[in-house]
């Protein structure tokens, strides 16, 4: 690989603002995603994040104070999303804010006959198209049990969701990659489960990927790396493009981490 500026300028990055080993390591063993990271994928996980603080501009909204180890959760779960790939797909914006719990967001829509409406929502996270990603930190902390659903991945997925424009579930996909496949995959998993959901079923993913075709993308990504297993045996198709676009098999590393844990107990 050419040694390009950009290469250069990120190597004295990571040398000049090493991330603080003891709060790393405590936020990645306090995701169980992270914790079976093998050493190498420690290694690219921790260089991306360094370079993602150093980046986006992190603070705290709503009298909430960031600290080293919350900084570091949000950048490593965001990080994951890129782990095989690059920074760059975080590009075109830098500011992500955190409230300390669900936020209120102002929403304004006009119905057929042309009437607005305008309310107001509690949120647990939002994506600006070019503009800032915002978290509530109750929500994107680490949290008690493994349920499949994670902010911090959906919001960020979406911002890899809109490299290529608006928020419709396709982002921009490898040259290997098929986009026909890609679509068909996703709208029939799309299909099915609007229709469980609409059908009263409990679904083992969130019910929330029914709204748009653009949650469903983030909700998906939020199984990829949450509860792989699941998302594998309900949608396998979805499971491997998000497998092709992430470069990532979580399933086989979840495997592989519980295997080691046995050998070790
Ligand atoms: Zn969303």
């Amino acid at each position: 690989m050419p040694w390009s500026f950009r290469e250069w300028r990120r190597q004295r990055v990571l040398e000049a603002r090493p991330l603080d080993a003891r709060a790393w390591t405590a936020v990645l063993e306090s995701f169980h995603f992270l914790r079976v990271l093998d050493r190498t994928e420690r290694a690219r996980l921790g260089r991306w994040a360094t370079l993602f603080l150093s980046e986006k501009q992190a603070h705290g909204a709503g009298g909430l104070t960031l600290d080293d180890g919350m900084r570091y959760a949000i950048a490593a779960q965001a990080c994951m999303l890129i782990l095989e790939l690059d920074l760059e797909y975080f590009r075109g914006w830098s500011e992500i804010i955190v409230y300390p719990d669900e936020f209120l967001a102002s929403r304004e829509f006009t119905d057929e006959a042309g009437v607005v409406h305008a309310h107001r929502e509690a949120l647990a996270g939002e994506a600006w198209l070019g503009g800032p990603v915002v978290l509530s930190w109750a929500d994107a902390a680490p949290g008690a049990y493994v349920d499949g659903v994670n902010v911090v991945l959906h919001e960020f997925a979406h911002k890899l969701d809109m490299l290529n424009g608006e928020t419709n579930g396709f982002p921009p996909l490898h040259r290997d990659m098929s986009r026909d496949a890609w679509r068909q995959a996703f709208e029939l998993a799309y299909r099915d489960f609007c229709e469980r959901v609409d059908g009263g079923e409990r679904t083992l993913i969130d019910p929330y990927a029914s709204e748009h075709p653009g949650e469903f993308f983030a909700v998906m990504t939020e199984a990829f790396f949450e509860t792989p297993g699941v998302l594998r045996r309900e949608y396998p198709d979805v499971y491997r493009q998000l497998a092709g676009f992430y470069r990532q098999d979580p399933h086989a590393r979840l495997e592989r981490g519980r295997g080691s844990a046995r050998v070790q107990q």
